[in-house]
């Protein structure tokens, strides 16, 4: 292995297996090595690492953080894992054009620590943001409690520099505010999950950092009744930066993980307003307005260490829920906003029908929830196996989707034709096209290993 890559220092390429275990595995609970590790530097290097796999034909999976849940960075049988964590320079902050470009492997809150010298952000928040790269985010289109009012990571992409599974470099989008030029093929990458190509660059917009800051706790007696108050907030286009929900089992799991005391309740609503001004202060009693009227008990927040206690506190539902059961499956379906009580219900009949234990909790603010099956032996897995393909199946009958932000891989691959149809063979055909060979994380998003292969 060490010759076919000899244009790597040693150190770089590894193939030892107890350095193999560290990439065997991402926040799923599956796990599979690779064959090698390889560790680039440069865009060149990347160019010659895929030439080599190309003419091979060994499988590349591309590797940030290995932060996802869904299993796109898992490797595949025979693969060689591409770890680009040593690709992890900010080469440039451009302040006149709002622009900032970095290399794939820096660490999300690295980046806002730069950023926030120049009284800028990049805004998508991700629950991983203290170790996740943007090379991870580009291609999960991740997001987090902020993109009700900011969006996603594609809404921020602004240039990609890709090697294609052919080994040709093409280089998309700039720092311009707009462009009719053709096709946008920069975002057709953006979502990807390393099935198209490398990035080896990356462009981002970022946007004035908010100054002032205000939030709110709801406590609620009922848990959908909680999703009609949030439907009904967003209804009013109240500008909310942040509108969480947590159902009861979530709550009681956090308080006993961190500590901090959020009161009982059957659900809990969290949200901040943000921006450049006191205004902050009347635009959360207006939202806190609504969910009084239907019911909460409400407390505001506009202490700075306040406000960020509760954000510790729904930070912390993921590790807090892991100790709950010894395998969790984490799920993030998306509806639109006017269907959020109705899937709030559904979530509850589900759990009930099957006789398991779902712990909801999730950016409530743009539809998007984490229905979180806790699970403890192979016998309950296969009724929450079942009760999850019941999920997906309410979800896209209610106008949904099937991942507001954790991606496809392999976790969601058998569901993905029910919610694209068609759409999917012309996806199929978009990858034959810039990875003629399938050397480029084969076996994710498509359920079937070779599958675009059988098109024609
Ligand atoms: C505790 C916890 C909380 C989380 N919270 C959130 C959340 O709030 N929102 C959210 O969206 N996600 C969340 N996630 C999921 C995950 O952190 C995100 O998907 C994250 O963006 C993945 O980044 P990563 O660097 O770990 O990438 P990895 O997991 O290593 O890889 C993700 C994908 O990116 C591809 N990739 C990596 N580098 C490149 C490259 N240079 N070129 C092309 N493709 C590449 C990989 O092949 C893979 O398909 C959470 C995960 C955990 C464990």
């Amino acid at each position: 292995m060490r010759e076919l890559f000899s244009f790597l220092s040693e150190e770089r390429v590894l193939v030892d297996k107890e350095d193999l275990l560290l990439y065997s595995y991402d926040a799923t609970p599956s796990r599979r090595y690779p064959i090698a590790v390889v560790r680039p530097v440069s865009t060149e290097e990347v160019v010659e690492i895929v030439k080599v796999a190309s003419r091979k034909r060994i499988p590349l999976v591309a590797r940030g953080a290995g932060t996802s849940l869904s299993g796109a960075p898992l490797p595949c049988e025979g693969c060689i894992v591409v770890d680009f964590s040593l690709m992890d320079e900010i080469i440039e902050v451009d302040e006149v054009n709002a622009f900032v470009a970095v290399q794939p492997g820096v660490v999300y809150e690295a980046l806002n620590r730069e950023l926030a010298k120049h009284g800028l952000f990049f805004p998508p928040d991700p629950g991983s943001g203290s170790v996740c790269t943007i090379a991870g985010m580009v291609a999960m289109n991740s997001s987090g409690i902020r993109a009700v009012k900011y969006g996603t990571t594609r809404d921020y992409v602004a240039s990609l520099e890709v090697v294609l599974g052919t080994g040709r470099v093409v280089k998309l989008g700039g720092r311009y505010k707009k462009s009719s030029s053709g096709y946008d093929l920069k975002s057709l990458f953006v979502g990807s999950e390393g099935t198209l190509g490398l990035f080896t660059e990356i462009g981002l917009r970022v946007i004035p950092r908010p100054n002032h800051h205000a939030a709110m706790i709801a406590h609620f007696d009922d848990f959908t009744e909680a999703g009609k108050a949030i439907t009904q907030a967003m209804a009013k286009r109240l500008d909310v930066a942040v509108l969480e929900v947590m159902d009861s089992l979530v709550v009681e799991a956090v308080e006993s993980f961190s500590g901090i005391n959020l009161g009982s309740a059957e659900a809990l609503v969290l949200a901040e307003v943000e921006g450049f001004d006191a205004n902050v202060k009347e635009e959360i009693r207006r939202i806190a307005q609504v969910f009084t009227r239907r019911g909460a008990k409400v407390e505001l927040a506009f202490d700075e260490a306040e406000i960020a206690r509760l954000w510790r506190a729904r930070k912390a539902a993921l590790p807090a829920l892991a100790r709950l059961a010894s395998t969790l499956l984490l799920e993030d379906i998306t509806v639109p906003v006017s269907a959020l009580p109705e899937m709030m219900r559904r979530i509850r009949g589900i759990g009930q029908r099957h006789n398991i234990r779902i712990a909801t909790f999730g950016h409530a603010g743009d539809g998007n929830l984490h229905p979180t099956f806790l699970v403890e032996n192979e016998e309950e897995m296969r009724r929450v196996s079942a009760a999850i393909e019941e999920l997906f199946r309410e979800c896209l009958s209610l106008g949904g989707t099937l991942s507001g932000e954790h991606g496809i891989g392999t976790e969601k691959r058998r569901y993905f034709e029910l919610e694209h149809g068609y759409a999917t063979q012309v996806m199929r055909e978009i990858k034959r096209a810039l990875d003629p060979k399938n050397i480029l994380n084969p076996g994710k998003i498509f359920y079937g290993r070779q599958a675009y292969f059988k098109l024609r």
